[in-house]
């Protein structure tokens, strides 16, 4: 089948372009495109359309490693442009980046309802690089179009035409309502309108304007420069004309590209379309999953639930009382209830939603579930019980997973007789929310099991990465260090703001101890207090968090932690900082000052440390998962490419000579047992390699 078909109504040309999945503007596309062109001589108009499921959904961005494209995309583009008739896009599904930028090289745009467009490239640390930044604040204006430049977000059809680079809300069947345009175009001597030949309202963008727009997005933005550049380029389209406002943007975007933010953004982006392929796995067939069980009402398993409803998927939960199902059957509807009062959920979907949600006391309904998922108590005791009881009930191939965050699941699997149907499931919280799923494989896991975990996550909306079995998995054994070091700061005398701020500058979405505040700073004591023989014998060990936790502060949940908080707004308190003042001293911690490059080091070296044994021992596939981790779990900025992708942008030596120095800091004995340089990152340093160059 060809990918591009023209037929004739009424002397309008039809180009319809066929390249599923999505239509990405591939070099194959492009080419239809251009040989397309003769084809539409003698047409008294043009319209654009696509099939399957969306326009066109982008550029491709497996060309983004080769050699630069942008001037092909313009010379097609502005050959579109050209034509001597009306040219019509007619849009659906999903308009990003470059599909929107064809669009906008057509004369006039008709959508379906519920398309949505939008220009992501920022995010990618680049900039619309096939004329976007030059039609765009043309049609719409200087600021209108930086909002959706540099905001990068989504906007549905009745906001694009609103904004006005949507022409018409199509009626009916898109094909046919856009003939219609182009006849009542033609009815009404309409001839070409290009959007190259019209110039920017210059009110839209005055510097005052462009002025707020830099300060937000350095502020937005913190650290990244492609915002600015996209600023930079749509200001150019006020004072140049189109041809020149193209080479202009053009050489804004290769410079873009050439940046560790764009290398590392578009490095994620393959990395989390990497992760559900496992060596080894290739032949494994996923089990079918119809019908989910959850053993636990509580804050995981009702947000996991949710995912299962949300999927479509019928999901049963369990509990041991009536009294905790209802109660975490009402935290379910409230979740949803509260998207249903912000616009984001239709009353009538969250009713189809609930109706897929069932709660009971008694496991035998669960006997035709494909998959159970305990999110009980975190004792093992308690879940090991409960796989028993599974292993009498489930029915056979059924998958069943736990949730725990730190118990040992071959242990769990010890429990029942058919261990190679068990694997962890890692949810983050809140379940429903985070991308993030860990699929924890232990010694006896099947191969079709992890298959069925990963093939799930798909409905489920979630990035699995798989681990082996180890105390954290990926992403809590990391944050081991991470958060101590943080910890022993504040106790060696800065301050929680100084500390997170440090972080939050370099790029972390929220830093590690405002986290702490918000997660509950009881749930780091517990798992620390239940968990001891796991750690070193420090007696500064995350004293931070006890000493706080002692003097009842609990984080955001009774308004005091770390930082003292009216709503959810974090404000530096005294009380707090003396309260770490008075355990520093208890303990002798000496005290000095901080710059901001030490915390940063003395927090993530220890994270890229952890990542290499993690590597080294096998637990995680591949370097670029461990990087998905820490971006979909943990808040990672996705610009600096996630912490082993940093680890070699800072260079591998640094790192290690940071680990050296930072042990010798501490001196003995801790400084030897925190500060260990893991073997593999020896290694690297002596064969001058990097992580990207390492394989198993
Ligand atoms: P929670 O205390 O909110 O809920 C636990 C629920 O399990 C309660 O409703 C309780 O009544 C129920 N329960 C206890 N024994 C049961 C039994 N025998 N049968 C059926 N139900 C029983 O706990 P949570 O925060 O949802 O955590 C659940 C699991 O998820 C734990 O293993 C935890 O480590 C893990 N986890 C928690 C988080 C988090 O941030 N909360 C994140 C990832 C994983």
């Amino acid at each position: 089948m060809s990918i591009i078909t023209v037929t004739r109504d009424d002397g309008i040309a039809v180009v319809t372009v066929d390249n599923p999945p999505v239509n990405t503007i591939t070099a194959a596309v492009r080419e239809a495109l251009r040989g397309a062109l003769p084809q539409l001589e003698g047409a008294r108009a043009v319209v654009l359309v696509c099939a399957g499921s969306t326009f066109f959904s982008g550029a491709d961005i497996g060309e983004f490693s080769g050699p630069p494209k942008e001037e092909e995309y313009r010379a097609l583009f502005n050959a579109i442009e050209a034509l001597p008739v009306p040219v019509v896009a007619a849009m659906h599904g999903t308009v990003m980046g470059g599909g929107l930028e064809i669009a906008l090289a057509c004369h006039y745009r008709i959508a379906a309802p519920g398309t949505r467009f939008a220009m992501p490239e920022v995010t990618l640390g680049i900039i619309p690089g096939a004329g976007g930044t030059q039609r765009m604040p043309r049609l719409v204006g200087v600021e209108r179009a930086l909002e959706l430049i540099v905001g990068a977000a989504p906007v549905p059809a009745e906001k694009a035409l609103e904004m006005g680079f949507v022409d018409r809300i199509a009626q009916g069947d898109l094909g046919a309502a856009a003939l219609d345009y182009a006849r009542e175009l033609l009815a009404g001597g309409k001839g070409p309108r290009r959007t190259g030949e019209m110039s920017v309202d210059p009110a839209t963008g005055t510097e005052a304007v462009l002025e707020r727009f830099r300060q937000e997005a350095a502020k937005r933005y913190r650290g990244r420069q492609a915002p600015l550049t996209a600023i930079e380029a749509v200001r150019a389209a006020m004072t140049m004309p189109l041809e020149r406002g193209l080479a202009y943007e053009t050489d804004l975007v290769n410079r873009a590209k050439a940046t560790d933010e764009s290398r590392g953004a578009v490095h994620v982006f393959f990395a989390e379309r990497e992760t559900r392929r496992v060596p080894g796995l290739e032949s494994a067939q996923a089990r079918p999953v119809k019908s989910a069980a959850i053993v636990g009402a509580g804050t995981m398993g009702g947000g996991i639930a949710i995912c299962f409803a949300n999927a479509g998927i019928p999901v049963t939960i369990f509990d041991t009382s009536r009294e905790a199902l209802d109660r975490g059957l009402a935290a379910v509807d409230a979740t949803y209830q509260s998207q249903v009062q912000r616009g984001r959920l239709a009353p009538e979907a969250k009713a189809k939603r609930i109706g897929l949600i069932t709660g009971s006391l008694d496991y035998a309904d669960g006997k035709d579930a494909d998959v159970w998922i305990e999110a009980v108590f975190e004792n093992m005791d308690l879940k090991k019980r409960i796989f028993a009881e599974l292993d009498r009930i489930a029915k056979p191939g059924a998958v069943l997973a736990t949730n725990t965050s730190t118990l040992d699941i071959d242990e769990i699997a010890t429990a029942i007789g058919r261990k190679s149907d068990v694997i962890g499931l890692h949810f983050f919280s809140p379940a429903n929310v985070m991308p993030l799923l860990e699929v924890v494989r232990t010694r006896d896991t099947a191969p079709e099991v992890v298959r069925t975990a990963m093939e799930l996550s798909r409905p489920l909306r979630k990035t699995p990465v798989l681990s082996g079995v180890c105390y954290g998995f990926i992403g809590n054994r990391m944050m081991e260090g991470y958060a101590r070091e943080a910890e022993r700061i504040v106790l060696e005398g800065a301050t929680p703001r100084q500390v997170d701020s440090a972080l939050e500058k370099w790029g972390m979405a929220m830093g590690i101890l405002a986290v702490f505040d918000m997660a509950g700073i009881g749930v780091g004591v517990s798992v620390h207090t239940s968990n001891a023989d796991k750690y070193p014998p420090d007696p500064t060990y995350y004293q931070a968090d006890f000493a706080l936790y002692e003097a009842g502060r609990q984080g955001q949940k009774n308004g005091k932690g770390y930082y003292r908080y009216e709503g959810r707004n974090r404000i530096d308190d005294p009380e707090a900082i003396e309260i770490l003042r008075a355990r520093a001293k208890a303990l002798g911690v000496p005290q000095r000052s901080h710059t901001d490059e030490e915390i940063v080091e003395r927090c993530l070296f220890p994270m890229i440390n952890e990542g290499l044994r993690i590597l080294d021992e096998g637990i995680a596939v591949r370097a670029s998962d461990v990087d998905v981790v820490w971006c979909a779990g943990y808040g990672f900025p996705r610009w600096r490419g996630g912490p082993m992708f940093y680890g070699d942008t800072v260079g591998l030596d640094k790192v290690l000579a940071g680990m050296r120095k930072y042990g010798e800091q501490l001196g003995e004995p801790f400084g030897r047992v925190h500060w260990a340089p893991s073997k593999l990152l020896e290694q690297l340093v002596a064969q001058e390699r990097k992580i990207a160059d390492w394989t198993r």
